[in-house]
């Protein structure tokens, strides 16, 4: 098998599809829009930081950098709901003290990876140059420098994705007669927000927890950073009484915020200053096919399948790409029987997560807080415990088993069905 890469975007999935590759002993160029994270800081734009679980850590595993990854990260056994008025409950995921979610950076991961594809001789990262065309029959991209706007069409013998969202790559795929693709936007955009570290650096809540807000149409989030911080995450709708839209000016934060995250108000002395700066942004579902073109293209990670955040699955699915890309090369006997074989593995397992993670959004903010839910989580544990284990709810073989997607799918719909006819 021929063995040169160019990988389009160093974000997460491109710069761990660099380390994969190179242990393989494949030479990779990665081409990166933005300017170098280690010297320049890390330009993020979204998510501060992100719930790092079980699939994500094995396919760092797989090239050895689960512990360094893990060693930044703070472990999150549970979730604390706060009520409207601040009353506290905590929910732990799952009844094996093991089964932690992990709040991990956003910037400190991706300049890990980073760190950890240069360590390769054989991978060559590229700043400023971002790729605005991409011939896929020939399997090149055309790269724009950012400071000289010169361009450059370099030659390889597998093209990767890893643009993200608003991939490139995808967009020249859209051209091609077969290619089906859709964004579907949901009525809700999301807004961060920080809470500080209390003046001694402790952290100004339980830091054992990801903390949510679910109040309905309203919710917000807050993960531990490792420096005493939150970062919160507000999810609103973008029209109607409590929305991005009803705040049209500085002095309508105060009264919205009492009102739905009472006790997150005293914590964030700034708030009005970080709600009128932070940005707004929107949240989406892109489903595209093929990921593959010919024997030269393929595209990883979001530029394939972004998800809405809502079961922290985004990262660690794309994570897992690398893995399954990485094993279809292996293991097959051409670049595109490789690819085709990794697309129809990973395709229905990214339409299972895209579905559960839209379903996942009305679980926490609304159906966390039922009495019924608290009993269906308490019966959960009652099985998981009788059973030794081998019981495990929805949450736990999305974010504690690398069990694919689609098959727990199944699994939970054939449990649904079972419940239904007893
Ligand atoms: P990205 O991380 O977006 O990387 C793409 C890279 O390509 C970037 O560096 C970009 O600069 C570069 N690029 C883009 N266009 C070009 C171009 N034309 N030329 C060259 N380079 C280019 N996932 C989780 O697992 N857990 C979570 O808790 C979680 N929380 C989230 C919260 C929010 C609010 C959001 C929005 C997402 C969250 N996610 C989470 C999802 C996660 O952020 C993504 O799934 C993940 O970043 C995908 O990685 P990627 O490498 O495919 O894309």
């Amino acid at each position: 098998m021929p063995q040169h890469a160019v990988i389009m975007g160093a974000g997460l999935a491109g710069s761990l599809m660099a380390c994969y590759l190179a242990r393989a002993g494949w030479r990779v160029d990665v081409y990166e829009g933005r300017p170098d994270p280690r010297s320049k800081g890390f330009i993020g734009g979204r998510s501060i930081n992100l719930a790092l679980s079980a699939r994500g850590i094995d396919a760092l595993a797989q090239v050895d950098l689960d512990q360094r990854v893990l060693r930044d990260a703070t472990p999150m056994p549970g979730r604390m709901l706060h009520s409207k008025t601040g009353q506290l409950t905590f929910q732990p995921y799952s009844r094996d003290k093991k089964n932690v979610i992990n709040s991990v950076s956003r910037g400190g991961l991706n300049i890990t990876l980073l760190e950890a594809a240069d360590e390769f001789d054989q991978v060559k990262l590229h700043f400023g140059q971002s790729c605005t065309e991409v011939n896929l029959r020939e399997g090149i991209a055309t790269l724009t420098d950012a400071n000289d706007q010169a361009s450059k069409t370099p030659e390889c013998d597998l093209l990767i994705g890893a643009d993200g969202a608003f991939s490139s790559v995808r967009k020249g795929m859209t051209l091609e007669p077969g290619f089906s693709h859709s964004v579907s936007y949901i009525d809700h955009g999301y807004k961060e927000l920080e809470i500080p570290a209390l003046a001694n650096g402790a952290y100004a809540m339980d830091s054992d927890a990801l903390h949510i807000w679910p109040h309905g149409e309203s919710m917000m989030i807050a993960l531990p950073n490792q420096d005493g911080t939150f970062t919160c995450t507000l999810f609103w709708p973008w029209d109607g009484p409590i929305s991005f839209n009803a705040i049209q000016k500085a002095e309508d934060v105060q009264p919205l915020f009492q009102q739905h995250f009472q006790d997150a108000v005293p914590l964030m002395p700034d708030l009005t200053e970080q709600y009128m700066e932070n940005p707004t942004s929107c949240l989406q579902t892109i489903r595209c096919g093929p990921w593959n073109f010919g024997d030269k293209v393929v595209l990883i990670g979001d530029s394939a399948h972004a998800i809405v955040p809502f079961f922290g699955q985004g990262m660690n699915a794309a994570f897992e790409d690398c893995k399954v890309l990485m094993r279809h090369l292996d293991t097959s006997e051409s670049i595109a029987v490789a690819i085709d074989g990794f697309y129809q593995e990973q395709k229905p397992n990214a339409e299972a997560i895209a579905d559960l993670a839209l379903r996942n959004f009305i679980e926490m903010r609304d159906t966390v807080r039922s009495p019924i839910f608290k009993i269906k989580k308490r019966c959960e544990r009652v099985l998981h415990y009788l059973s030794k284990g081998r019981y495990q709810s929805l949450y736990e073989m999305v974010s504690f088993t690398t069990i694919p997607y689609a098959e727990v799918c199944q699994r939970d719909q054939r449990r649904q069905r079972i419940l239904l006819t007893t």
